[in-house]
């Protein structure tokens, strides 16, 4: 309840933004988060990642970043994420963390982990970064895998390690992001019992295969869950999660809603009833320069080395496409939807009445659920 009063604003401007189209532009919810991909190069090759299998190409120098961080600033925007490919591939990302930090902005980090020693829970500390996100979607051989990381999970897991000590010692809010997919419908076990031992509470991704970063056949044909045969078993994975909340509350960073639009995504990526209001949110910029929105399915708007941010997000052609993310004029994806349903009033009112099975969409008693 705290946290839906915290969002009211948001709640609202996007309640009213959907209902009336006509007054969208005054009604929607202003940005607040820059996500910058630092780079696209990754030193891991997941099964479900486009990157890697693309050459990666070039790079921002720090100084043009530390520009564009203060421009955000100047903008409105109170937070900087630094995400990828790999973001501590970046020679020079702590040091933007902790100059953005030092400007008043809130630095996080989107990480594979394989990378985070002691000095670098150190450098995040020292840095000011509020939180870091590692994926993790199975332990052990099944985590090499899907990360196609041979001997990488006792890295990943002493990260880990290291970030629940440093939670308890210092500000820092590590998390894990749990991805969906067809090949993770039965690893929530052994992920949550790592998350728990070292007290990290886990996001949860669902797989995606339409933006820049996932759009490659397998996963639609390979990695996907079936909306009618794997129905049925991602419907128990979601009871497992809403269990594993119910018995350590704060464990899943999930709105109970949420486990309910996960089921129907798969069926529908796009979920037009519920507005991309995520995208209002967050404003992604590409290693190269290229403005995207909060999307990453529809390309660049203008470039930053270039171009002030502040024209950029101005320009009439940024505001259509702007629009038509929040009415998700879209080939849909996942990014953000636990954001997005937990600021749909709609969602938020149904969840508490009638609990999160509401949501599913198409939900048979066929399949067994
Ligand atoms: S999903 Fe992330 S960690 Fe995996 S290869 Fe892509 S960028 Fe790297
Ligand atoms: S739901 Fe649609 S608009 Fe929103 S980020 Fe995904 S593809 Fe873009």
């Amino acid at each position: 309840m705290k946290k839906i009063i915290g969002h009211l604003g948001t709640i609202l401007r996007s309640y009213i933004a959907a209902k009336a189209p006509s007054v969208y532009s005054s009604a929607k919810p202003a940005f607040d988060t820059l996500v910058i991909m630092v780079t696209s190069r990754c030193n891991a090759r997941c099964v479900m990642c486009k990157l890697w299998r693309e050459h990666a190409g070039s790079e921002l120098r720090p100084e043009t970043w530390e520009r564009v961080i203060r421009e955000a600033r100047d903008t409105g925007f109170t937070s900087v994420h630094f995400t990828g490919g790999e973001p501590l591939l970046y020679k020079g990302v702590y040091e933007l963390a902790s100059y953005s930090s030092g400007i008043g902005m809130t630095p996080a980090f989107t990480t594979n982990g394989l990378l985070i020693d002691e000095r670098a829970v150190d450098k995040f500390i020292k840095g000011g970064v509020y939180s870091v996100g590692v994926s993790l979607d199975a332990v052990g051989e099944e985590y090499e895998r899907i990360r196609n990381v041979p001997g990488g999970f006792p890295h990943v897991k002493n990260a880990i390690e290291l970030l629940g000590k440093a939670r308890k010692a210092a500000k820092l809010k590590p998390y894990i992001n749990f991805t969906v997919m067809k090949d993770t419908l039965s690893t929530f076990t052994g992920v949550r019992d790592l998350a728990g031992e070292n007290g990290l509470p886990i996001a949860l991704c669902l797989l995606d295969r339409s933006s820049s970063i996932f759009d490659i056949e397998e996963n639609k044909s390979v990695h996907w869950i079936d909306s009618s045969g794997d129905k049925a078993a991602l419907v128990r994975l979601m009871e497992e999660i809403r269990s594993a909340e119910k018995e350590r509350p704060g464990s899943v960073i999930l709105a109970g809603s949420g486990a309910g639009y996960a089921v129907s995504y798969f069926g529908d990526p796009v979920q037009k009833g519920v507005p991309c209001i995520s995208s209002q949110k967050r404003l992604y910029i590409s290693p190269e320069g290229g403005v995207l929105g909060g999307c990453l399915s529809m390309g660049s708007f203008g470039d930053i080395t270039s171009r002030p941010l502040r024209d950029i997000l101005d320009d009439k052609e940024f505001l259509k496409a702007e629009r038509k993310m929040f009415f998700k004029e879209c080939a849909g994806c996942s990014c953000g939807f636990s954001f997005n349903v937990s600021h749909h009033l709609p969602y938020l009112i149904k969840d508490a009445l009638f609990g999160w099975r509401e949501h599913i969409s198409g939900c048979g008693s066929e399949n067994g659920i």
